[in-house]
């Protein structure tokens, strides 16, 4: 069975993990400031703090812009729950954006669409979702963002070594050079696995001390003090990345060029061997200037003009050993979010629900595996 996504656990990163149970420390020791140094290096961006999981570093990035109650924050519909529960964690109001029905993105006219529905409240912040991999239109929500005096935060985890061409220069996912911060998890499906955890990248490092002080419970040991002595200026959480968590992700990050590489042509195998079957099955679009790792290889599939169901294919795909998954359910269609703010249309979102499909795609796939999935969803389909 090929699931649709997968870690790659090695020996070296077993015996990292194992080094790391050995040592002083099994939680804050030396190898988390280890980790987010070397992540911050990998990405290009000024700071980094690790933190537990992805959705722990979407509140933190909330709690260090003090978003408060009532303030409002856009995120696109199409994403995992954690970008849009983030901002009810801190009391502020959800304004979904719609997606591109090709992209899944986020753009700039969807968001200026949903900057129309803030109303009166004040927008702190828009947090675009680079979904599979591929890159938002980063300078044009950043100068939109910016017009509404809001900040961007980028969730990222699925873009962990995507770059981008704005004009002649190369930027990398996570280098926020047009946002406050960018977010990234670790979680077994994503491009690098620490089972649990997460980081916010930041070029500003005052939010980096806050993100800092609020993972590890607001406290601060004033320097000149007796050596016992701490102070909590305000209340933060346990959302601290293990020692040993921080060994597996030295140790995972240090294989980012291999995996990406493999994820890369992966890809490229994919479109080659999903063409003949356009315009029934076609892969999700690439905008001009993303250059991307994709975490996710979603096809957009007509099951409507096909007259298949979507779960008649998973159920046949599944049988013949090939598992997928869908990313995502609209967010704003989920029972707490449509209670809350009753129903809301957004095509773009649905119209993209209606037709994707992640097969898989992970470094340790065979060479021929993606033309045992080509071949299987032809099979299926009848095409
Ligand atoms: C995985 C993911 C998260 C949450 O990360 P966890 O580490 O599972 O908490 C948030 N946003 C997006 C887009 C994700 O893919």
């Amino acid at each position: 069975m090929l699931p649709y996504g997968r870690q790659t656990i090695e020996d070296d990163d077993i015996a990292a993990v194992t080094a790391a149970l050995k040592a002083d420390f099994l939680t804050t020791g030396p190898t988390v400031e280890a980790f987010e140094r070397a992540f911050a290096g990998t990405v290009g961006a000024p700071h980094a703090a690790a933190c537990s999981n992805g959705t722990a570093a979407l509140h933190l990035a909330m709690l260090a812009l003090d978003v408060k109650p009532g303030e409002a924050v856009i995120v696109p519909s199409i994403t995992f729950l954690a970008t849009a529960n983030c901002a009810r964690y801190v009391g502020a109001d959800v304004i979904f954006a719609d997606v591109d029905p090709e992209s899944g993105l986020m753009t700039p006219a969807t968001l200026a669409e949903a900057m129309g529905r803030v109303g009166d409240r004040r927008l702190r912040a828009v947090l675009p979702v680079h979904l599979r991999g591929d890159a938002c239109d980063l300078p044009a929500l950043a100068r939109l963002a910016g017009e509404a005096g809001a900040v961007l935060v980028e969730d990222a985890p699925h873009a962990v070594g995507t770059t981008m061409n704005f004009g002649d220069m190369t930027e990398q996912i996570g280098d926020v050079r047009h946002s406050a911060m960018a977010t990234f998890s670790f979680h077994p499906v994503k491009t690098i696995a620490t089972g649990e955890g997460g980081m916010v990248t930041t070029g500003d490092p005052r939010l980096a001390e806050r993100l800092r002080l609020l993972r590890s419970h607001g406290m601060v040991r004033p320097p000149g003090r007796e050596p016992w002595w701490y102070e909590m200026p305000e209340p933060g959480f346990n959302y601290r990345l293990p020692d040993i968590l921080c060994a597996l992700g030295l140790s995972q990050l240090a294989k980012l060029p291999r995996f990406a590489a493999r994820r890369r042509a992966l890809a490229a195998a994919y479109g080659e061997a999903l063409a003949p079957l356009a315009p029934a099955v076609r892969l999700a679009a690439r905008p001009a200037w993303s250059d991307p790792v994709l975490h996710l290889m979603v096809a957009l599939v007509d099951f409507e003009g096909l007259g298949r169901t979507r779960l008649e294919v998973v159920e046949a795909l599944k049988a013949k050993g090939v598992g997928t998954q869908v990313h995502y359910i609209p967010v704003h269609r989920q029972p707490y979010y449509r209670n809350l703010y009753g129903p809301l249309d957004l095509p773009g979102a649905e119209a993209w629900y209606a037709r994707c499909l992640s097969l898989p795609l992970y470094p340790g796939m065979a060479d021929d595996d993606v033309g045992r999935v080509a071949e299987a969803l032809r099979d299926v389909l009848g095409l």
